[in-house]
């Protein structure tokens, strides 16, 4: 073995050395990149003929710190160098030695927008031309059967027994196929499933091609209809934000027994979902308030133990009148919290938080001290948003605002509203005269997608030297 102790061109000691009984490569190809030397990676897999070698039984000497790695059937050596960043865990760029290091499969993109799939609607934006959402989030009801302490549907007069009626609703989703609108979130406003045509209308959208999914408290999700979700929604998120009944009771407002019996329902759809292989997506979702603070790490592992698909944090979206009373920078106070709930991730299950509006309050992609690295909000197109009562606006947070307002689905069918000119002027009106650093709250749903947006009516210079 090596026992040189180099510099690296960052002035960090680079140890080269290897386990000594490692085969090496007699003509190391990267040694004049690297400055190491090379494990021959067949000698490694076949020494002596049928002799194969098994690296994970090569002794590490001390002081080195070595990771064995499986690659196409073969081990390679990946050294790790601890002292390469503070969090001791990186590997050390460029200094491996048997297959390098890959780059994981994003499973979900919770902190992103994924409009850059759907670049036929962005062709027809850029030519001025009428489009379909690529998505809408909408409320089925304007009422809740629990009072959760960062609900911002709260501040927008919710109203016992409110609801998109039956017919209405199907006759919406009906002409959202005619339109081509590819996905529909029943999230927003009120509970979804206080209205009992929730159910049909999921069944209805994947008959005619359309994604759906459902934020939910889960507490009255009707399991006589459990196959019918698991088949045809593609994601059903909870929002929970307690990872025990006592932080339940304080978070949600909501009986200490609620607790319970949710938690059996979620247990239930994940075995109905695995025993039926059922492809729908299960989830947890905490709204990170300091109340919850001492339930994060609680509610990764009861994530783990239910067998969900992930558990996502997320910020709370105050107004813009502040009126939940959100202290964006307070959330780096458990900075490193969350950072150990994510280390609850596993192959099968995802715990992230959403950095990028988390940090808000600091500096992110998206923010610096609390204002948007955008000025005009394009996205209302791409991403609608209406409310449980069947009102369309172009956005959530623009609920009840007349100047807004755009139509009630129970009045005029959908088609025509988008296809009509109101529709299209309000999305002008949007653009032309609100200035999301004063008028919008912090952290809306399309906060992403307006980013994307601005950078491309927002070009650099020399955008040919891509
Ligand atoms: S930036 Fe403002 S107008 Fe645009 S979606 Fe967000 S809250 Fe609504």
């Amino acid at each position: 073995m090596s026992d040189s102790i180099l510099k690296n061109r960052f002035g960090e000691g680079a140890a080269t050395a290897i386990p000594s009984d490692a085969p090496l490569a007699e003509k190391p190809g990267h040694k004049l990149r690297t400055s190491n030397n090379i494990v021959d990676r067949k000698t490694l897999a076949e020494v002596g003929g049928d002799q194969q070698v098994d690296s994970k039984e090569l002794q590490v000497l001390s002081g080195q710190d070595i990771q064995f790695v499986e690659e196409a059937g073969q081990v390679g050596i990946i050294r790790l160098d601890r002292s390469w960043n503070k969090d001791g865990n990186a590997n050390c760029p460029n200094m491996f030695t048997g297959p390098t290091v890959r780059t994981e499969r994003e499973r979900f993109r919770f902190d992103g927008h994924k409009l850059m799939y759907h670049l036929d609607r962005i062709a027809l934006w850029e030519k001025g031309e009428k489009f379909a959402p690529v998505h809408i989030d909408m409320g089925l009801t304007k009422f809740c059967n629990t009072a959760c302490l960062y609900c911002y549907a709260v501040v927008q007069n919710m109203t016992q027994g409110v609801m998109i009626q039956r017919d209405a609703l199907l006759r919406y989703i009906e002409d959202c196929g005619k339109l081509g609108v590819r996905s529909i979130g029943f999230i927003g406003d009120g509970e979804p499933t206080l209205n009992p045509a929730l159910y049909d209308a999921t069944v209805l959208a994947r008959k005619l091609g359309i994604d759906t999914a459902m934020a939910t408290n889960g507490l009255l999700f009707d399991m006589d209809r459990a196959h019918d979700m698991l088949r045809d929604m593609t994601w059903i998120r909870f929002n929970l934000s307690a990872g025990d009944s006592e932080g339940f009771q304080r978070v949600h407002q909501s009986k200490g027994k609620n607790f319970d019996l949710l938690v059996e329902k979620i247990k239930t759809l994940v075995e109905i979902k695995k025993k039926h292989n059922y492809s729908c997506t299960l989830g947890l979702q905490m709204v990170l308030i300091p109340e919850c603070y001492d339930q994060v790490l609680k509610e990764a592992e009861l994530g783990a133990r239910l067998g969900v698909d992930y558990f996502v944090i997320k910020h709370c979206s105050d107004s813009e009148y502040k009126e939940i009373g959100i202290d964006y920078k307070d959330y780096l106070r458990i900075e490193d919290v969350l950072k150990e709930a994510e280390k609850f991730s596993t192959d099968n299950y995802v715990v992230q938080v959403k950095w990028d509006k988390i940090k808000a309050g600091t500096e992110s992609p998206l923010y610096k001290d609390g204002f948007r690295k955008y000025d005009v909000c394009y996205g209302t197109p791409f991403v609608l948003q209406m409310s449980g009562n069947g009102k369309v606006y172009p956005c959530g947070p623009f609920f009840n605002k007349e100047r807004f307002y755009i139509g009630d689905i129970h009045e005029q069918s959908f088609f025509d509203m988008v296809m009509g000119d109101r529709y299209w002027s309000v999305h002008r009106d949007v653009t032309m005269s609100v200035d999301v650093h004063k008028d919008c709250a912090i952290g809306c749903r399309q906060d992403y997608v307006n980013k994307f947006l601005w950078d491309l009516k927002n070009p650099p210079e020399h955008i040919n030297f891509v």
